[in-house]
């Protein structure tokens, strides 16, 4: 029996077509089809559904938890779900949906293109095989379909702009480089038996709490910038350092108004303005003084992946040790402990 892929649309370049205001997306999901190989159609029984059309730079906390509803709700039916979304936000809602759907048994791939599907020379057809690709292999999850690359949700990140190879595995290798047939992981064995939606998602609404900052230090920032964060009413902060993890402690307005955070019942994700290698604040003094914050390190994760997961983990809980735990476990892969 040939196995079935829902296809759910929801904008982006890829589906963009020029208007005066520039460009706007415009093609269903159906116009998706005539760019796969007669080969993969007839592989798949294919159904579509066209969610919504966006530029992903307006695509928040209620799409992901809309996509999220779509693809349980739908998860029993299908074998694979491929979406197609903007790359501006991708790796973000890939993440949301790593931590909304971990453990799922099938394979729910995201992708999209730098150029409109149908411009001559459009990425956009060779990312929707690549896509395509994913459901030949074995692996499950969600995961991020790019320039040949098959990418953990959560790993993934857009590092350039324009170029076709806009996205990155950050600190793990990539699942499969198709193109270099480079394997990084081998596919897990199949899990003996078929779990429903159900019995892995639950029933409750997918939901994240969104009161959560983010700050990224620079050298001759003024304290009102953490000042303003904890008038704000964040429940979470996460912090991007100098290096390996280190603050300009010399600076001591600075680190007073840092301090004062810690009056607020916030969880504090301390992590690298690098995007690649572990954070460490442990090592240098300058690291050091933010002990008293009891920041979590971010270690290997992503901005993305550590925006989402606070979200996540400060919507499951109203207890601040409990959401901490939560944050520190590994639970889609975008951590390495
Ligand atoms: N602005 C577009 C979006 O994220 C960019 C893209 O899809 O490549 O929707």
């Amino acid at each position: 029996m040939k196995k079935k892929i829902l296809i759910l649309s929801t904008g982006g370049t890829i589906a963009c077509s020029e208007s005066e205001n520039g460009l706007v997306p415009t093609a269903t999901a159906e116009a998706f089809l005539a760019y796969l190989p007669d080969r993969m159609s007839n592989d798949f029984d294919i159904s579509l559904l066209d969610l919504f059309q966006l530029d992903s730079s307006s695509v928040g906390p209620e799409h992901w938890a809309q996509i999220a509803e779509a693809l349980r709700s739908r998860y029993d039916e299908f074998d694979g779900f491929l979406i197609t979304h903007g790359t501006d936000t991708m790796a973000y809602t890939a993440s949301a949906l790593s931590f909304f759907l971990a453990g799922a048994r099938k394979p729910i791939v995201i992708t999209g293109a730098q150029l409109p599907a149908d411009v001559p020379g459009s990425d956009g057809p060779a990312n929707l095989k690549t896509a395509f690709q994913a459901f030949y292999t074995g692996f499950t999850g969600v995961m991020v379909a790019f320039c040949g690359q098959l990418i953990r949700g959560c790993r993934a990140s857009k590092l350039r702009t324009h170029s076709f190879n806009a996205f990155e595995s950050i600190n793990v290798p990539a699942l499969i480089n198709f193109s270099s047939n480079d394997h990084g992981y081998q596919p897990p064995e199949p899990e003996p038996a078929p779990a429903t939606a159900e019995e892995l998602f639950g029933t409750e609404p997918f939901t994240v709490d969104s009161r959560v900052g983010l700050l990224k230090i620079y050298p001759g920032m003024p304290p009102q910038m953490i000042t303003a964060m904890a008038q704000l009413g964040f429940r979470g902060l996460v912090i991007e350092l100098f290096g390996i993890g280190n603050f300009p402690a010399e600076d001591t307005a600075l680190m007073d108004a840092l301090h004062a955070l810690t009056d607020r019942d916030m969880v504090i994700v301390t992590k690298s303005q690098c995007t690649y290698e572990p954070s460490d604040s442990d090592i240098y003094a300058a690291g050091r003084q933010l002990a008293a914050l009891r920041p979590i390190s971010a270690k290997d994760m992503t901005t993305e992946a550590c925006m989402t997961k606070l979200m996540w983990a400060l919507a499951k809980s109203s207890n601040t040790e409990q959401v901490r735990q939560l944050f520190a476990q590994n639970i889609a892969g975008e951590i390495s402990l």
